[in-house]
């Protein structure tokens, strides 16, 4: 078990937006999280990264209790995010918004004999290439499509050299050619690099594609999770979720 949460919870005043959530991915493996708009889909994964701290429960990451840490303390230790709307710097270029990312990251890691500028730039080309926007480099980010942009945001959050990928809607907003280049991509980079992928996802089809496990909320409550087969076969999950999507 790498990423495993234990009876999350968290209120906004009165309002509880995620409730007792348990759930856990397997090194390697792809999980996703469905479940209609303010079900507590994004909360939980603020809740995983440290942008919201919990009412209660727990997140461990390994055998590592990482509750409440910091945003960049749990991103240090191997959790890399992607967020429902794009957090790029528009004005810079391409190449620049993965070397700021890379260069953020090195600092932390590096030392000072390390030959820097040389590695920096190899690991930002490599990087460029992995979510294929080397033809792109010198390209001003803010003038890229919407999905374009959105490759960018994940070179950016694999430059923190992740274990664990959460990622929000990846395929919000975009086009069905778009959706499944994106969906190809991210595949690739999942395989390729060994990661373990928890995602949320409004596309029925991209889900039933690529999970392994899913999780439905349901106003901030688990209401089922299992193979996508099972979920699909859930009464309950056609009750409340896919009846609403056919809405
Ligand atoms: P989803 O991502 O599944 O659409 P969210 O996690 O964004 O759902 O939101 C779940 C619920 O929590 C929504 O009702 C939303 O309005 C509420 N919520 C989220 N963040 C806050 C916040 N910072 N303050 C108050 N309410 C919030
Ligand atoms: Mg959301």
């Amino acid at each position: 078990m790498l990423l495993r949460v234990e009876g999350i919870s968290k209120s906004f005043g009165g309002f509880v937006a995620v409730r007792d959530v348990s759930l856990s991915v397997d090194r390697g493996r792809t999980a996703c999280v469905i479940g209609p708009n303010g079900a507590g889909k994004s909360t939980l994964f603020n809740l995983i990264t440290g942008h919201v701290q919990p009412t209660r429960g727990n997140v461990f990451l390994g055998d590592r209790e990482i509750t409440g840490r910091a945003p960049h303390a749990i991103c240090r230790l191997g959790i890399g995010r992607s967020f429902q709307r794009t957090n790029i710097f528009p004005r810079l270029s391409v190449f620049d918004n993965i070397q700021v990312a890379v260069l953020s990251h090195m600092n932390r890691t590096l030392n000072m004999a390390t030959p820097a500028h040389t590695l920096v730039r190899d690991e930002t080309m490599a990087l460029l290439e992995a979510v294929g926007l080397a033809g792109e480099a010198r390209s001003t980010s803010g003038t890229l499509s919407y999905g374009l942009q959105k490759q960018l945001e994940l070179g950016i959050a694999l430059a923190s050299e992740p274990q664990v990928l959460l990622l929000d809607e990846p395929t919000a907003g975009m086009s069905p050619q778009e959706t499944a280049d994106t969906i190809a991509l991210i595949g690739h980079i999942v395989r390729d690099r060994g990661l373990t992928l928890l995602f949320t996802e409004h596309d029925m089809d991209v889900v039933f594609s690529i999970a392994e496990r899913i999780y439905v909320l349901h106003q901030g409550a688990l209401l089922a999770q299992g193979t996508p087969q099972e979920v699909q076969a859930n009464e309950d999950v056609q009750r409340v979720y896919l009846g609403e999507a056919d809405e």
